[in-house]
């Protein structure tokens, strides 16, 4: 039987600060709705795109994943892939865990669904009605690669005026600015100058085009750059990226995996609640964790290529890189620890 786990104290905040500063204070917990994607960003960690298989949580399935990501404590949200492209689906879902008292707090889009004002009032409106609170919003050269700025813009306006200023989750750049963005992937130097600047985590789609546009290191340098999410506590090694107080995104996906941004499964919800992952230590879920958590990228290399054959690359860009080859080897051999396949294929 279900019951409300969405904590008033969290809505209390959201009224004080905004989903935005919510977030950053208390941390985030999110559904994978899917990994099928409306676009094919070059950037994503995921490996989300169009021509995906057509898995998708059913609409029962989200309403009781909400309910085990508000035991969290942490702010939920749901995103993809792109969630919007199955919107029967996701406003069923959301209507069921309103009626549970466990809507998300926010929702995340690439925006490619928002052709006119009319769906994207229409959306918000039922999104608002349910006990949503905001909206994340995506911009940057990679979405906008793939997404007109107008509706970009149109999503934020409309957030702005359904949810409130502190609500609206993104880019607040003008509209003219975000109009610039699709210049960045039109030209090769451009391109390469973006991402040199904002390096993107080398996993996944990023890993297989981005990459080309960043130094190469021996895998073994000590100046070998390391990316990771948030970083911003002093910690060794990749243990912020494991720690319950320190890990920036906890999810989970269409197949019951519990992850982080890592790829890294941590449990699956047939058998264990994401707050009970975080209770016993992420950081001691299963050897491969406690050895990045203690070496870092380079000693989960090590440990692949001792135990499992995996063979060195001559150079990788960063050491989330080295880690994500690594990883893919030992998806052979771990499927259950390293998948699911959209994420490594
Ligand atoms: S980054 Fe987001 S919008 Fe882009 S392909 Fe990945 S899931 Fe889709
Ligand atoms: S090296 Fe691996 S575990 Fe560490 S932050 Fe990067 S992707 Fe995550």
């Amino acid at each position: 039987m279900s019951c409300r786990s969405r904590s008033p104290v969290i809505d209390a905040l959201i009224d004080d600060v905004g989903i935005v500063a919510a977030s950053a204070r208390l941390h985030v917990a999110g559904v994978l709705f899917t990994y099928r994607c409306s676009i094919r960003c070059r950037h994503c960690l995921f490996g989300c795109r169009e021509d995906l298989p057509d898995t998708v949580m059913a609409s029962r399935q989200l309403a009781d994943v909400l309910e085990m990501l508000h035991e969290t404590g942490r702010v939920v949200h749901v995103a993809g892939g792109e969630a919007m492209v199955y919107w029967e689906t996701l406003a069923e879902g959301i209507r069921l865990a309103a009626a549970e008292g466990n809507a998300p707090h926010f929702i995340e889009t690439n925006c490619s669904f928002a052709t006119d004002d009319r769906v994207v009032e229409r959306r918000l409106a039922f999104l608002q009605e349910h006990g949503v609170r905001g909206v994340l919003a995506s911009a940057d050269p990679y979405h906008q690669e793939w997404v007109p700025p107008e509706r970009f813009l149109r999503v934020r306006d409309w957030t702005r005026r359904i949810f409130g200023e502190d609500n609206f989750y993104g880019n607040g750049a003008d509209a003219a600015d975000i109009e610039a963005l699709t210049m960045v992937t039109q030209a090769e130097g451009r391109l390469r100058a973006h991402v040199g600047t904002h390096p993107p985590v080398m996993v996944g789609t990023s890993r297989r085009e981005l990459s080309q546009y960043l130094d190469d290191f021996a895998p073994d340098d000590p100046d070998l750059p390391m990316a990771g999410w948030r970083r911003t506590l002093d910690l060794p090694a990749c243990l912020e990226q494991f720690r319950a107080d320190a890990i920036w995104e906890i999810h989970v996906d269409p197949y019951g995996n519990v992850q982080t941004n890592c790829g890294i499964i941590l449990g699956k919800t047939d058998t264990i609640r994401p707050a009970a992952v975080l209770a016993a230590g992420p950081e001691h879920a299963n050897r491969f964790v406690e050895c990045l958590c203690a070496a870092g990228p380079l000693g989960l290399a090590k440990l692949a290529r001792d135990e499992y054959g995996f063979e060195f690359p001559e150079f990788v860009t960063q050491g989330c890189e080295l880690c994500f080859l690594a990883r893919r080897h030992l998806r052979k051999t771990h499927p259950d620890i390293f998948g699911p396949a959209e994420v490594y294929e």
